[in-house]
């Protein structure tokens, strides 16, 4: 039997919708919306493309979007200026700074400079031990891995006691989710193993995992048989693998793949996110929602 498909794009927009509701609540009751700045140094054509779609949202949902569009020549101290000058401003409740950052600028300099506060990326390493800690004390969850835990949770796919093992141990994806599903909590409490590059046997680890998510970057490195028959597997990765026209806008778009051969694998699990479509819809959605949350913790 086909798995079920877990569909991104319409998990997000429910989520979407949900903000949205409470940014007019929080309107109407306290006269205040959610803040985010966004500043991107350069014009990198895709991080520029990631910043259009982070505004967007931004401005659909009724937020209070301030743009930084930088030079790429900024110095570093004019950056960290304007770093402080948004901790300090009580109008924003979130500081995105998008990166790459040009070579000349220290990236962690920049990313530790924000207000831990205001960090709705959750890169900042008070909100990395936060997380590590967990309960009360987790303030803003990273919003690939905040996003993958949205899909599974939505999915109705039980965590508690499960065996969730996830390929790739970067601080973006892999031992943030890690961390997260370990947690004692209604929205965790798996038996979580880790593998990467080093691990002996990559295959036999996969096989008895009842939520598979992968995040290696790796285009089809996870193999059909690797898939426990009825498993919950969540393809994180995104890898260009050619070019083709756009039947819509008639424009060269890239052809993306996962990390997880889509077509047989669908075949042998419970449930699974495709590649587009799947968890991309959702860190942007994720961000949202960490801004909403800051904002919500002001008033
Ligand atoms: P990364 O390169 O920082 O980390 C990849 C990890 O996978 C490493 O820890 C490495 O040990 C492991 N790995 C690589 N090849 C492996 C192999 N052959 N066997 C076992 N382990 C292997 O990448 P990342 O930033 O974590 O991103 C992973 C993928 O997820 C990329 O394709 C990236 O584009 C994608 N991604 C998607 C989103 C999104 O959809 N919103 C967000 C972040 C990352």
């Amino acid at each position: 039997m086909s798995a079920k498909i877990i569909d991104g794009v319409a998990i997000s927009q429910e989520i979407l919708a949900e903000i949205r509701e409470e940014v007019d609540q929080l309107r109407k009751a306290h006269d205040i919306v959610p803040g985010l700045v966004t500043i991107l140094v350069g014009d990198n054509p895709a991080s520029l493309s990631y910043v259009t779609r982070k505004i967007r949202t931004a401005n659909e949902l009724g937020f209070h979007e301030v743009q930084e569009n930088c030079p790429p020549d900024i110095s570093e101290a004019d950056l960290l200026a304007l770093v402080e000058k948004y901790n300090r401003d009580p109008a924003i409740h979130g500081i995105l700074v998008q990166l790459p950052l040009p070579d000349h600028i220290d990236d962690n300099k920049v990313l530790y400079a924000i207000d831990p506060d205001k960090d709705v990326d959750g890169f900042h390493p008070v909100n990395v031990g936060r997380l590590m800690i967990g309960g009360d004390a987790v303030r803003f969850l990273p919003c690939t891995p905040a996003g993958i835990q949205e899909l599974i949770v939505r999915t109705g796919i039980e965590l508690s006691g499960a065996e969730v093992v996830v390929v790739g141990r970067s601080n973006i994806v892999g031992k943030p989710i890690a961390n997260m599903l370990l947690q004692k909590n209604a929205r965790a409490n798996a038996t979580v193993t880790v593998v990467h590059t080093r691990t002996r046997d990559l295959a036999a680890h996969c096989k008895r995992a009842d939520i598979l998510i992968v995040a290696a970057g790796v285009a089809g490195l996870v193999k059909p048989e690797w898939i426990k028959p009825g498993s919950c597997v969540i393809d994180v990765g995104v890898n260009r693998v050619g070019e083709k026209i756009s039947a819509k806008t008639g424009k060269t778009i890239a052809i993306l793949r996962g990390d997880v051969d889509f077509d047989a694998a669908k075949e042998i699990a419970g449930s699974i996110t495709p590649v587009p479509g799947g968890v991309g819809p959702m860190t942007i959605t994720m961000l949202m929602k960490n801004t909403l949350a800051s904002c919500k913790a002001r008033v």
